[in-house]
């Protein structure tokens, strides 16, 4: 480390490290309600916003139409309890207000994801790059910190090949960057091991081989673990991929069992209901009828559950080493039974996470037990604030992880003002 007495630091009153979608929003809150204070975003990269650019498919996912601040948290694995007084203070309802009163209007899809009317992730960038630049916020790209330093109340950030910046407050928005988490560590934090969240799941099994991008619209399904009486249960539309399962139901349950299944190197028991608005009776009463009412036709022809696409019903056929030419009538009552067995208890074998990023994010991070959520300052050292991915905070898929983001740096944001 430099000798400080022999480097030239440049001041600020405020530095925020990260210029993702909290380091923005909380360097625009803070600026905006203080227009004296001198604020810097310090990014290491050229390109600030990056996941906010890929984010959604290029769309951005800005936040989810749930407007009930406690339901809102029930679709964060961790964090939920300490989102409770975050919501309560900033959530979606502002939001939604703070875009539109920057002329982004945010518009809901049918699943209750909301994104910008444009369609583009680049309306949500443009939008913060114009609040930032009107708040007076000092962009600094490529200034990646390497350290920081605390005495007395006054920060040194030690950055790669530039000179240091010294401030009184400092915000850590690094996201899921391990560099920040060694910061906080540093400072005295304890960091939550990451392990990754949002994952689908690689899947080997003849029953869906041949038939990705095929979907259905709601399936429940239940995820065990060998030697582990914990399961985890989700409800929600699936989809089969070229190497597995994917779809909400299937990333829902990886942020729920995050954990778990990483301690299981991603090994374990998914058990699907493919039908779960019919009863037992009810699927039974629907295939004993086609053995009256569509008697002549081919079992692979008809379709008795049209939620089960054609083809995944010919898989099941082929599982169940139903004969290519039985007709309805020929139907008999132990294929009834294996089929019940199949639609309703379909189980696989999770052989490992799947790699393809659609959105990921990390389990794990600064303890919330070190952070006051009423401020989002540390609770350890004075002046020190945390928002965004870097705490350990994440939510399900559907636009809650930038709600969290947004939520927090707001926080953050306007509590830094104090330039004693
Ligand atoms: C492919 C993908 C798609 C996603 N889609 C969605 C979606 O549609 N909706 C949703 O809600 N969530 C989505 N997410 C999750 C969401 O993007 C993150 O939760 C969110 O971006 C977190 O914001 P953040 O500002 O905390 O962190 P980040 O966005 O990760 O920003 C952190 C910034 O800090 C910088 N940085 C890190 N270390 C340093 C350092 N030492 N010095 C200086 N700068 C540093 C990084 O370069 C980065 O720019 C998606 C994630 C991925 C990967």
């Amino acid at each position: 480390m430099e000798n400080l007495e022999d480097v030239a630091l440049i001041e600020y009153d405020v530095a925020i490290i990260g210029g993702g979608a909290a380091g923005y929003f909380a360097a625009i809150t803070c600026g905006e309600s203080n227009p004296g204070l001198k604020v810097a975003l310090l990014e290491a990269t050229a390109r600030p916003l990056t996941k906010v650019k890929i984010s959604g498919g290029g769309r951005c996912n800005v936040t989810h139409n749930c407007m009930d601040p406690i339901l809102l948290c029930k679709n964060y694995p961790r964090g939920h309890k300490e989102l409770r007084q975050v919501f309560h203070k900033f959530h979606v309802v502002d939001t939604i207000e703070w875009f539109k009163r920057r002329g982004v209007t945010l518009r809901a899809e049918a699943d209750g994801r909301m994104f910008a009317t444009t369609n583009k992730s680049q309306t949500i960038i443009d939008c913060l790059n114009n609040a930032a630049a009107k708040a007076k916020v000092d962009l600094l790209k490529t200034h990646l910190v390497k350290s920081v330093a605390e005495n007395d109340g006054q920060f040194t950030i030690f950055l790669a090949n530039k000179p240091p910046i010294s401030c009184k407050k400092v915000l850590l928005a690094s996201g899921s960057a391990p560099i920040g988490h060694k910061i906080a560590s540093t400072m005295g934090h304890k960091v939550i091991p990451i392990v990754p969240s949002l994952f689908t799941f690689t899947i080997e099994d003849s029953r869906i081989d041949g038939i990705a991008g095929l979907s259905i619209e709601q399936v429940s399904a239940k995820l065990s673990f060998s030697n582990s009486k914990k399961k985890y249960t989700q409800t929600g539309p699936l989809l089969v991929t070229h190497w597995g399962l994917s779809g909400p139901c299937i990333l829902k349950l990886s942020a729920w069992a995050a954990r778990e299944l990483a301690e299981h190197q991603y090994q374990a028991k998914l058990e699907l209901n493919l039908l779960p608005d019919l009863t037992r009776e009810q699927i039974s009463a629907t295939l004993l009828d086609l053995k009256t009412s569509q008697s002549k036709k081919n079992i692979y022809k008809c379709l008795p559950f049209p939620k089960i696409p054609k083809r995944m019903w010919a898989k099941l056929l082929e599982h169940l080493e139903i004969p290519a030419d039985l007709s309805c009538a020929h139907l008999s009552n132990k294929h009834i039974e294996a089929f019940l067995t199949l639609l309703q208890r379909c189980t696989f074998q999770v052989s490992a996470k799947g790699e393809y990023k659609d959105e990921f994010v990390s389990c794990g991070g600064v303890s919330l037990k070190e952070v006051d959520t009423k401020t989002m300052e540390s609770k350890l050292v004075k002046g020190l604030f945390f928002a965004g991915e870097i705490l350990n905070i994440d939510g399900v898929t559907g636009g809650f992880n930038f709600q969290n983001a947004w939520s927090t740096a707001w926080i953050a944001g306007n509590n830094m003002k104090s330039s004693e």
